[in-house]
């Protein structure tokens, strides 16, 4: 199960930068992405075997794992890369690569799944975002097996970014947990305060800045328990916890439309009778929720995911 310190051991698959410019790339397994969607089969993460996919798509080089080289490769839209190849009877399709990573959570190749699709999708997306040189507007080109684009007009090389947001999950005195609605999500979903980080800050600066502008809370106790890559389009999150000083909540109602203080009871049957969905599994939300409860599966059963 993915927890809140699951992304703290060294990843599955190693890049091997040195691999990235060589024949290995060819040899290589895929990771087909198609607009934030990830070639799955019934049994997870789908990989086109080598060969299988077209050499001249836009091509990441992903790492090796001991066994074998793995790459991302961005499908074009209507593009059907490795769906061709299905046998009978085996199903192949792009699912959202937010609802795969739920699903790996109990899969015996989880971590490394995981770990490929987060990565191939955060390259995909940079790829997408980044065809034009920033600085001077001239179309770039792909390089360092694509962890790069080059400018040839200005010759300024783009790498790949990524943008951290902290999450916290805050309690009261007596350990309720505070969940708030954003008015820009989903009807009736709870989640734990989070916020961009700004130029200038520290991740615990921006902990302190969010929470009080979106609920008048200051913090103390303040903790950093783990960060997760979310490449959704582009960013890490990085988890704390904290104890509020006082439990009277001030709400940003532009950002904020709703928060509550729940005790673990009250979290449980707020989710079964439908006025709280809570993040789904595979998210760092999640697994803060599960850390708090004590229970995540009883979340999961009670939740239906
Ligand atoms: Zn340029």
């Amino acid at each position: 199960m993915i927890s809140p310190g699951s992304f703290a051991a060294p990843m599955t698959v190693d890049r091997a930068a040195h691999r990235r410019e060589s024949d290995h790339v060819g040899h290589a397994h895929a990771v087909v992405i198609r607009e934030g969607t990830v070639l799955a089969g019934a049994d997870g993460l789908h990989l086109v075997e080598p060969g299988g996919w077209s050499a001249d798509a836009l091509v990441a080089y992903l790492g090796h794992d001991g066994e074998r080289d793995y790459v991302a490769v961005a499908a074009e839209e209507g593009a059907h890369a490795g769906e061709e190849g299905a046998h009978a009877g085996e199903e192949r399709e792009f699912v959202p690569a937010r609802a795969l990573l739920g699903a790996l959570d109990a899969h015996p190749r989880g971590a490394r799944d995981r770990d490929l699709v987060l990565t191939a999708t955060a390259i995909a997306h940079w790829h997408a975002a980044h065809a034009r040189c920033p600085r001077c507007g001239t179309p770039t080109v792909v390089g360092a097996g694509g962890w790069v684009r080059r400018c040839p007009s200005c010759e300024r090389d783009h790498y790949p970014r990524t943008d951290p947001a902290v999450i916290v999950a805050i309690t009261d005195a007596d350990d309720r947990l505070l969940l708030a609605h954003a008015s820009y999500w989903s009807a009736r979903r709870y989640s734990h305060l989070a916020g961009y980080v700004e130029p200038g800050e520290s991740f615990e600066q921006t902990v302190h800045r969010e929470v009080a502008e979106e609920a008048g809370l200051a913090l103390t106790g303040l903790e950093y328990i783990g960060s997760q890559p979310w490449p959704f389009p582009a960013s890490v999150m990085v988890g704390f916890r904290a104890r509020a000083v006082s439990t009277v909540l001030r709400l940003d109602q532009d950002e904020i439309s709703d928060a509550m203080w729940l005790t673990r009871d009250q979290l449980v049957e707020r989710v079964r009778d439908g006025s709280v969905v809570l993040a789904p599994r595979g998210s760092i939300a999640r697994s803060m929720l599960d850390a708090w409860h004590g229970d995540g599966a009883a979340l999961t059963r009670v939740q239906g995911d």
